[in-house]
């Protein structure tokens, strides 16, 4: 086998709580991570040239972002570089990225893309390492690249490294709506430091009503210590999720440091009234309707 197409997807945080911070700086976390059905969809190809690793990307579903390129700063190009620097015999890989998730929209498209240029480079080297390395490699390319490894419904804890997957598939209907402008994640941990949010949700109760697709229930205990800051940031997440709750959304929400809001709905049509609405509003650069999904990287590899 010397090529694989890999699918990297989304996140959303069904909840991020910052519990401490370490004495290197890093913030302690407890976050419910979902997978969406939104995803980069990564080609990855064995070459002939030792040690060479080379990408491109093409724009599918989302805005291009200038900032990004292709070189040596692109989180797939460190994440091949790191796996073929710890194979005993190293080969040239050339990647192809189809960018349809937003950039640092807090749906950790960047991360995802690591991982899945960890999982299939090591598919090609015949599974050479183990999950548990492969997610130790992951850690030292980013606090979500682990949960990004194998995804799903997960209880992310520590600084992302410390994984606990939940058996349950969440039947809810998701709207993503990203306005056009960012928030840089560190800017969004500086600003809620410095303004503690004294308002706490329920991690165990948001998990326990997923298990029981209990949506009104994880609204009332689902909380993000990032969200004041990603509002503060970025005013328009309030009249998104306006838009969103006075199209029946059960409870609408920032992801991670956000922008992206995501709304959950009971009913698709609601869904279609808001992304409607949404879309009349005009705050907003992507609107994307997606489910939970619970994904199996390798029976979807290609
Ligand atoms: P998270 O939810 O994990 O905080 P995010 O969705 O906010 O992540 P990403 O899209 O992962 O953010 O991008 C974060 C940064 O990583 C951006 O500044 C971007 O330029 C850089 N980056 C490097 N490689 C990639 C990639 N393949 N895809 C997206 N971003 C990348």
């Amino acid at each position: 086998m010397n090529q694989v197409i890999e699918k990297a997807y989304a996140k959303i945080n069904v909840g991020l709580h910052i519990t401490g911070r370490r004495d290197d700086g890093y913030h302690l976390l407890s976050m419910v991570m979902q997978t969406v059905s939104l995803y980069d969809r990564i080609g990855i190809y064995r070459t002939n040239e030792d040690d060479e690793i080379s990408m491109d990307m093409d724009y599918g579903g989302s805005h291009p972002e200038e900032d990004m390129t292709c070189g040596d700063d692109n989180l797939c190009v460190k994440a091949a570089r790191l796996i073929c620097s710890r194979l005993p015999e190293s080969h040239g890989y050339y990647i192809h990225l189809v960018k349809n998730i937003p950039v640092a929209a807090g749906m950790a498209g960047g991360s995802s893309d690591a991982a899945a240029v960890l999982r299939g480079i090591n598919a090609l080297e015949g599974d050479y390492f183990s999950k548990n390395e492969l997610c130790d490699m992951a850690l030292t390319l980013g606090a979500d690249v682990p949960y990004c490894i194998d995804g799903g419904l997960c209880l992310c804890e520590g600084i992302g490294e410390k994984l606990t997957p939940v058996n349950a598939d969440w039947n809810a209907h998701i709207l993503l709506a990203k306005p056009p402008e960012g928030v840089s994640t560190p800017s969004a941990y500086k600003w809620s430091d410095e303004h503690p949010n004294p308002l706490h949700g329920d991690i165990s109760a948001v998990i326990d009503a997923i298990k029981k697709n209990d949506n009104e229930k994880i609204g009332k205990n689902i909380h993000n210590d990032l969200e004041n800051a990603a509002k503060h940031f970025v005013p328009e997440i309030s009249r998104i999720e306006d838009v969103m709750d006075e199209n029946n959304a059960v409870f609408s929400r920032v992801t991670g440091s956000g922008p992206t809001v995501f709304g959950i709905f009971d009913s698709e049509d609601d869904r279609s009234r808001a992304a409607a609405a949404l879309r009349k509003s005009e705050l907003c650069a992507d609107i994307f309707s997606v489910e939970a999904v619970r994904p199996d990287y390798t029976a979807e590899r290609e």
